[in-house]
């Protein structure tokens, strides 16, 4: 069956993949100076928006994501007041991080407000908490931001960036590591989106030597699913400053007092598995030289 014009493709080169959602209309079709965004309403996803023709955000998948670039990360360090998140324009993630009491400021940065104004007017559950008292939203270079952050003046880091072209390619290189590890407080970590561990086992190589690099001493990746990103499996990779990764307040994940779709005790185990194809690789990119 041939997809006509209604079909909404992205095609993903590296891994000779397209994905596909049957749309009624475009909504919203903005050239910012950084990168074009799109927000299309769909038949079974709701709305979706588009970075650059990459599937960003959908209404119906979103929750996968958002809770397992925030939650993990913040149940595994002890004390997490301080937090930036990096990029997550649509503003989910930080809708997560804030269901989390004991986070008492969030500094997120993203350079193109425009992204932010599109979730506003088709993504509004996801800014539900962007006027919380907590929350500072500005918009920047992630990069400029970092290097310009105190020493030690950050428990958490959320990278929820695009992939690594364009804009996103400088937050997955050395200097923002190094100028991560420098802003990070005692044992600070770092949580970035590090796509699919099919087809971008180059770049999940490179994220690993960069963060070792950058004097992370621990570094682990979890999986989750994602169905609008390239093969429907994505993950995260968590480097720890200083510490050897634990999941220090895992007991305290069922007594937690929000919803959540996805995240639980349970899933916060499993997601830290490693298959065996990875459990190999990893130790390889842990030991090379
Ligand atoms: N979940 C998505 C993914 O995995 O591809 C990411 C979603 S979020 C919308 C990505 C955000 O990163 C965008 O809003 C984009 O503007 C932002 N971004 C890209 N490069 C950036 C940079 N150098 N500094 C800050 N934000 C950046």
């Amino acid at each position: 069956m041939a997809l006509d014009e209604d079909w909404i493709t992205e095609i993903c080169a590296e891994g000779g993949s397209a994905f596909s959602l049957k749309g009624r209309g475009k909504v919203f079709d903005k050239q910012s100076p950084f990168q074009k965004i799109e927000v299309f309403e769909t038949d079974s996803y709701g709305k979706l928006m588009m970075i650059d023709g990459c599937t960003m955000v959908s209404s119906y998948d979103n929750f996968l994501y958002h809770e397992m670039m925030s939650h993990p990360a913040l149940y595994s360090h002890r004390a997490p007041r301080r937090v930036a998140i990096i990029g997550g324009g649509d503003c989910g993630t930080l809708h997560d991080v804030l269901k989390h009491p004991e986070v008492e400021k969030v500094t997120q940065i993203d350079i193109d407000e425009q992204v932010t104004s599109a979730a506003k007017l088709h993504f509004p559950e996801l800014c539900e908490s962007n006027a919380d008292p907590r929350a500072d939203l500005l918009f920047i270079d992630g990069i400029q931001w970092m290097k310009d952050a105190a020493p030690a003046s950050l428990d958490v880091i959320i990278v929820d960036s695009t992939d690594p072209i364009g804009p996103g390619e400088i937050l997955f290189s050395p200097q923002f590591y190094g100028a991560c590890h420098r802003a990070l407080a005692g044992g600070g970590l770092i949580v970035q989106q590090s796509e699919s561990p099919l087809i971008h086992q180059n770049i999940l190589e490179h994220m690993y030597r960069n963060l070792l690099g950058a004097s992370f001493q621990d570094i682990r990746t979890l999986f989750f699913p994602q169905p609008i990103y390239p093969t429907g499996w994505w993950t995260a990779t968590i480097g720890a400053r200083d510490t050897q990764l634990q999941s220090h307040r895992i007991d305290e994940v069922a007594k937690r007092g929000f919803e959540t779709r996805y995240y639980n005790e349970e899933i916060h185990r499993a997601a830290f598995a490693q298959p065996e194809f990875f459990r190999r690789l990893r130790e390889t990119w842990l030991t090379a030289d």
